[in-house]
Order: structure tokens, then C-alpha cells, then sequence
């Protein structure tokens, strides 16, 4: 197994004072490799991609399309035109409801979510649905996170013409079984349509055998900078799918009243493309290769099982999702009795420990768990159980310091 303190250097911020980050789950920290393969992009290769005939555009168009090959590859693409890039899971999501989701929903039909998706995976479907007058279907899972097979083979239908449905819960932490529920819904006629953005980071996909037909991720939660994305479209869907974006870039042919269009991916990439940091994306994804996904599970399962064993201690803390600490991705959500999660996440904040508290963007899940706003610690590879230590002693005194008893 890979040496993971060896790895935790090469992160400048987390090595530069005393702080604890634990909120990984909403932007993990980026290694000096990352930052050098962007900042030499810009050195080396930076011309305006895709467009001139001349080397230095022509080396810009390279680093990019390399980069996109480097991410067909990381989740099990089988071209590297199925991946489009984006700014993020968000853009991915909504390029999917946009393009796909408004010309094949119509009235009457059901697209089918869960009440634990992030507002990203949750917000475009509203819209379809209320565009197109189709109905919104919400599949509920049990206490620990789990959505049964009795649950998603009751809402999937033969009225249902996507299932969109996260990888990874963000609150519960909780990996949703994609590849039974995917197959379920093609059976029938539905298409299938991943939120990747906790998954991707933390375990190998591959969407061919998840039965993905979309696929979304994130680079920043994933070592890349903020701003790049990436999304996986099955060929023959992307290729029958209007643009989502309009302009320079993505065009075959323009005529004063009309427009045919490039060949994807470069139909979905409208404007001048983020290529600076896809070679970023790209660098980021060698990186967790090089760390292996089987160390970066084993450490994440080691410090969510000390978190969740130090929590248990605490009577006044109760922990959402499974019991199981393997069940939960690295992230552990939870409340304190009498103490708000803003309260908690300050008092921390005192002794330089990053967590976060809300709604995680998941109100409906709020809602269903009856919490208005938790705390959640994520951690990476790169936390350590000295720092998981840390946490747990501050949080102990968390009540004392709100004036409650020791
Ligand atoms: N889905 C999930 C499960 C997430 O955790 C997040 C980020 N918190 C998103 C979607 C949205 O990601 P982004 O803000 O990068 O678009």
C-alpha cells in the first residue's frame, strides 16, 4: 500500500498551519502537481484550443484532448467523445436535463429521483417535469440510507423515462445500489443518469458496468481546480441531443438564419473551453492513480470508523445513516442535542477545524430526516487519526463551551 503521509506533502495548504480540514465532501484540497500542470499550460501551451493552425493553439488542442481521453479512461468510457467538459456536476447535470430531458419527457410521463439528491441532481428535474407537465417521483430510503430493491422496483415504472439518482449521498454518505436500480429502469425503457460527484473521488467507476447512460462529476471535489467538470454520455444519446449551449466553437456550418453543428463533444462545448484546468482534471486523476483506490478507501474506512466509534461516546450526538462505518463514503453527518450545527462548526472553527453545517444543499432530505441543519465531517486520504483525535476532543467540549454541564 502506498506510503500516505508521503502523499499528504505535497498539499501546501494542509501543511501550512495547524488547521483540520474535514469538508472534503464539498472541495478536497489540491496537490502541487495539480497546480504545476495548470501553471505550465499557461507557461507552455496557452493559445485559444480547437481553433488556430498554428503549434502553440495546436499544443493547447492536445493538452486538452489528452486530458479528455485521461478521463474517458479513469471511469471506463469507451471514447473519449463521450466525455464532455463543464464547468462542474451542476452544469453536467442541467446540460443533461436541458438537452435530453425536455425533448424526450412528455406529459404524463414520470422521471423518478431520490428525496436524498443534492439540489443539483433535484432542481433541473423539477423544471423538466414542470416544463413538459410530467410528474416527479421520489424514491425514499430506509433510516440508514438504504433504498431497498422493493422501493425503487415500486416507483420505477413503464411510465418512467429517467431515473436520476446520486452515486453517493453527500449528507448520508451512503452508496446507492446504481447498478441494480439501473438496470431495473432500462428494463423499463428508462435512461439512467448518475450524480458521480461523491463517488468519483472516492472509488473506481465504471460506467459501463454501473449501466450508466449519463455520468457527472466534479473535478474539484477530486484534487482539480474549481471550474472543470466533466460529462460521460452514452455515444448514441449525445449524438441525437440538441446542443445545451449556443456560439462560437460548436458550429459545422453557419448561415444567416440557421446553424449545423460540430460533432460531439464539441457540440456540447460551446465558447472558448476551459483547458487550463481539464489538463488540471487530468493531472488530478494520475495523481489518485498513482495513491491507488485501495488506499484511499482503506484510510478513509479507518478514520470514519475512529469517528464514529469517538462519536458514539457521545450521548448527545447522533449520527444519520448507517451504523456501519464502511457504509459511509468518508462522510459522517450529525447533530448535537441543544447545540445549532452553526454553533458547533464555529466553536470548532476557534481550534482551526474545518467541518460544515446546513443543509448540504439536500433540504428535502432535511425535511425527511426531520434535521433543519446538521454538521457533517468528510475526510480524504490525506487526513490523518491524529487530526480525527483532534476533532473529537474539541467536539467533546463543544456543549461546555454553549454553557451546558461538563
Ligand atoms: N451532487 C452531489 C452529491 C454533491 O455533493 C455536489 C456538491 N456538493 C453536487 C452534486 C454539486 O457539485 P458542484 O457544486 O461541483 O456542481
Amino acid at each position: 500500500m502506498s506510503n500516505l503521509g508521503d502523499f499528504r506533502k505535497d498539499f501546501d495548504q494542509l501543511n501550512s498551519g495547524d488547521y483540520v480540514y474535514f469538508d472534503n465532501a464539498a472541495t478536497s484540497q489540491r496537490p502541487r502537481q495539480v497546480l504545476e500542470a495548470v501553471s505550465n499550460f499557461y507557461k507552455t501551451a496557452n493559445a485559444n484550443p480547437l481553433r488556430g493552425l498554428y503549434d502553440w493553439s495546436m499544443a493547447a488542442t492536445d493538452a486538452y484532448e489528452n486530458s479528455r481521453a485521461v478521463v474517458a479512461d479513469f471511469i471506463g468510457a469507451s471514447r473519449a467523445e463521450e466525455i464532455i467538459f463543464t464547468r462542474n456536476t451542476t452544469e453536467s447535470l442541467n446540460l443533461v436535463a436541458y438537452s435530453y430531458g425536455l425533448e424526450n419527457v412528455h406529459e404524463g410521463d414520470e422521471i423518478v429521483i431520490s428525496v436524498m439528491e443534492h439540489h443539483s441532481n433535484m432542481l433541473p428535474w423539477q423544471m423538466v417535469a414542470k416544463k413538459n407537465n410530467a410528474k416527479l417521483v421520489f424514491m425514499e430510503p430506509l433510516e440508514d440510507g438504504t433504498i431497498t430493491e422493493q422501493e425503487y422496483k415500486s416507483k420505477i415504472t413503464d411510465k418512467t423515462k429517467i431515473v436520476a439518482i446520486g452515486h453517493v449521498s453527500n449528507v448520508m454518505g451512503v452508496t446507492n445500489p446504481v447498478k441494480e436500480i439501473a438496470e431495473y429502469a432500462h428494463s423499463k425503457g428508462a435512461i439512467v443518469v448518475v450524480d458521480g460527484a461523491q463517488s468519483a473521488p472516492h472509488m473506481k467507476v465504471d460506467v459501463k458496468d454501473l449501466g450508466a447512460d449519463f455520468f457527472a462529476l466534479s473535478g474539484h471535489k477530486m484534487l482539480a481546480p474549481m471550474g472543470i467538470g466533466a460529462l460521460y454520455g452514452r455515444y448514441e444519446l449525445l449524438e441525437q441531443m440538441q446542443p445545451f449551449l449556443r456560439g462560437g466553437e460548436m458550429i459545422e456550418y453557419v448561415t444567416r438564419e440557421d446553424a449545423t453543428y460540430a460533432e460531439i463533444p464539441h457540440k456540447f462545448e460551446a465558447g472558448t473551453v476551459n483547458a487550463g484546468d481539464a489538463v488540471g482534471l487530468a493531472e488530478a486523476i494520475k495523481y489518485i492513480q498513482n495513491v491507488g483506490f485501495d488506499a484511499i478507501e482503506a484510510q478513509e474506512q479507518k478514520l470514519t470508523t475512529m469517528l464514529m466509534e469517538g462519536l458514539a461516546k457521545l450521548p448527545y450526538i447522533k449520527v444519520y445513516g448507517s451504523k456501519d462505518p464502511k457504509k459511509h463514503c468518508g462522510i459522517v453527518t450529525f447533530t448535537m442535542d441543544g447545540v445549532h450545527p452553526h454553533d458547533m462548526a464555529s466553536i470548532l472553527n476557534d481550534d482551526h477545524i474545518c467541518v460544515r453545517a446546513g443543509h448540504h444543499c439536500a433540504q428535502p432530505l432535511m425535511q425527511f430526516i426531520g434535521a433543519g441543519s446538521t454538521a457533517r465531517a468528510s475526510v480524504y486520504f490525506y487526513n490523518t487519526e491524529s487530526e480525527v483525535e483532534r476533532f473529537l476532543d474539541k467536539l467533546s467540549k463543544v456543549r461546555e463551551v454553549m454553557g451546558y454541564g461538563a
